[in-house]
């Protein structure tokens, strides 16, 4: 799997690839990212990328020469490239859209910076996509986020592949909660089916857990995820206990 950044910003890139996963999945050649300097694809004596917004207003507008110059220069050696433009206004991102892309070869990720990029700059890439409702100073945090969601699911990334596969969102809804060392901490106890050793219990137990949590943290979840009629029913009879007391 192959990544590569636009920006005007490399240096932010550093020390989040250079640590922990991503930078264990480079060194075995898992993946790679490359970052490029779009002010390498200006031109002119100052090398602008920004200039001021035709019709007048606050701030500058990432100008559109150099960012689809970077566009074609990056993508001409790339066979199959997939370019992302990380925007407010794009679609956001959920874990479904992180396997998707997950399945493609190579990520060419676009950050905006200032009042954001000429509107032109929208019809050279394949999809935006937002990481929320909020907004940033920039598109880099964001790139790094897909970055790191995509990379954790491709084979070899994260140890065991099954620490991937229960997830929080991984079947539409929140993990289970875990325990370690000590049994007791501060009076609090691990629960007596995780130290049971009966795995079919343990199972049954986090399962409902996930459930349980979903429910009560994110119930907007359990509309579109992966229940069974019977789960339904325990679900629904949980909730009518406990609206009763
Ligand atoms: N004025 C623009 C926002 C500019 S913010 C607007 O209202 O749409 C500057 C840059 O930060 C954007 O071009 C984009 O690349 C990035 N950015 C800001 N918020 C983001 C978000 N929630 N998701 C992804 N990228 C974001």
């Amino acid at each position: 799997m192959q990544f590569h950044v636009l920006t005007i910003f490399p240096e932010i890139f550093a020390s989040p690839l250079a640590a922990s996963l991503l930078k264990k999945a480079q060194e075995k050649g898992i993946l790679s990212c490359t970052v490029h300097n779009l002010r390498d694809y200006a031109t002119g004596r100052h090398r602008a990328v920004d200039d001021t917004p035709y019709g007048g207003g606050q701030g500058m507008v990432m100008k559109p020469e150099p960012v689809v110059a970077a566009l074609e220069g990056v993508c001409q050696s790339l066979t199959t490239p997939w370019r992302i433009f990380l925007s407010p206004q794009g679609k956001m991102l959920t874990q479904a859209k992180v396997a998707e892309l997950a399945h493609r070869e190579t990520l060419v990720l676009l950050c905006g910076r200032y009042e954001g990029v000429d509107e032109r700059i929208r019809l050279f890439v394949d999809e935006e996509i937002s990481i929320g409702d909020y907004m940033l100073s920039g598109g880099e945090l964001a790139a790094l986020v897909v970055i790191d969601a995509v990379a954790r699911l491709v084979p070899g990334v994260v140890g065991r592949h099954e620490s991937v596969e229960n997830e929080s969102f991984s079947h539409g809804l929140l993990e289970y909660p875990h325990y370690t060392r000590p049994e007791e901490f501060r009076g609090l106890l691990v629960p007596d089916v995780l130290l049971s050793g009966n795995h079919a219990e343990i199972a049954m137990w986090r399962r409902q857990q996930s459930l349980l949590r979903t429910l009560q943290e994110r119930p907007d979840l359990l509309a579109k995820a992966e229940v069974t009629e019977e789960e339904k029913r325990w679900l629904a009879q949980f909730k009518t206990e406990n609206s009763s007391q």
